[in-house]
């Protein structure tokens, strides 16, 4: 049996769809489901979202690409950001990174423009030598001409505008293609940044992609942990590895059966809050591998089997990871296999 669960609402990742392809408007939007749709499932998130009438799925590789084929059906594009070894995999569309991939593949494919990322991407050089003959691509139907943005949650990043200049550019220089550019963050940077097809991951999942500014999107899940065991301790008595807190009134402690173990950082002690039916209460020393303890002494009504949330709307992915001094993204994608995860039809 789980310990930990967590309840994903496929509705709301497809609000969060429909709510960008409002603001993308004019380009289509696809869903990245890369890393098991950032840890939360993609067979069900996807399959919802193709329900929804999204047409372009991503993932990172060819595995995620053959396993996501098995449950969508044959309509989808599943575009594989990491490419592959030509003619291996004939139902997924493979982004190319380089003059070398461009030769050995043939038919659908997507092409990658580095304009800044410095990390995959057709180079300058190499796009010089497209530029100069064009025939090179004769053989691929290029479905998009892509590109990454390096800081677009940061508006006023001057990365922003540099790449969208020196991708506008390479994209003058080639075949004529449909284009795509934005990521969730990107979606939010306005109309400059629009193309055919924006590729948003963590905004569908519900990370803030304006960080610092209110969240647009809609949380999709709640994480709960069950709760094993309760004790009453003296006051004097300590909690935990290293002793690391201290009860300094006779207090009762919850012991919940999750842990770093299940992603839960150990960076969060002394912040986390559990609640329990609608009441917060205090994470109290340290986070173990598979436990961690709550003060629950002013919280009646807590019993061995019941569930506490630990992200849930009024404690987002966002504020754990501020608390653990990382981003949502990694979050999400560190909770691992151990939970049970149910989820609310769209
Ligand atoms: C992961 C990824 C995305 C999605 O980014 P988010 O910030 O999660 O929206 C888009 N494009 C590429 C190339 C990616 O690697």
């Amino acid at each position: 049996m789980a310990h930990g669960l967590l309840t994903i609402d496929c509705g709301a990742v497809v609000r969060n769809w429909r709510r960008l392809c409002e603001i993308h408007a004019g380009g289509a939007v696809a869903a990245v489901v890369k890393a098991n749709a950032y840890g939360l499932g993609a067979a069900p998130i996807a399959t919802a979202l193709r329900d929804a009438g999204c047409r372009h799925f991503f993932v990172a590789t060819v595995d995620e690409g053959e396993a996501l084929r098995k449950v969508l059906d044959d309509g989808p594009m599943i575009a594989v950001l990491d490419g592959f070894r030509a003619g291996r995999h004939p139902r997924l569309t493979p982004v190319l990174n380089s003059l070398e991939q461009i030769e050995a593949h043939a038919g659908q494919v997507i092409l990658h423009v580095d304009s800044g990322m410095s990390r995959l991407g057709l180079p300058v050089d190499e796009l010089e030598a497209l530029a100069r003959d064009p025939g090179r691509l004769a053989h691929l139907e290029t479905l998009f001409v892509m590109t990454h943005l390096a800081a677009a949650e940061d508006v006023r990043h001057p990365l922003n505008a540099a790449q969208l200049a020196r991708f506008n550019e390479a994209c003058l220089r080639l075949p004529r293609a449909r284009r795509s550019i934005a990521n969730s963050s990107g979606i939010f940077l306005g109309p400059r940044f629009a193309s055919e097809l924006a590729r948003p991951g963590a905004a569908l999942y519900g990370i803030n992609p304006t960080p610092g500014r209110p969240n647009p999107m809609e949380p999709v899940f709640t994480l709960a942990g069950q709760v094993l065991q309760l004790r009453d301790i003296p006051a004097g008595q300590t909690v935990g590895y290293g002793g690391a807190w201290l009860a300094t009134r006779p207090s009762r402690i919850a012991t919940l059966g999750l842990g770093y173990a299940d992603g839960i950082p150990r960076a969060v002690e002394g912040k986390l809050q559990g609640r329990y039916r609608g009441q917060s209460f205090p994470m109290v020393g340290r986070v173990s591998m598979d436990l961690m303890t709550f003060d629950v002494t002013d919280l009646p009504g807590l019993r061995p089997g019941r569930w506490v949330e630990l992200i849930h709307s009024g404690q987002d992915v966002d504020a754990v990871a501020e608390m653990a001094g990382t981003i949502g993204y990694e979050i999400l994608t560190s909770l691992g296999r151990r939970y049970r995860r149910e989820y609310l039809p769209a």
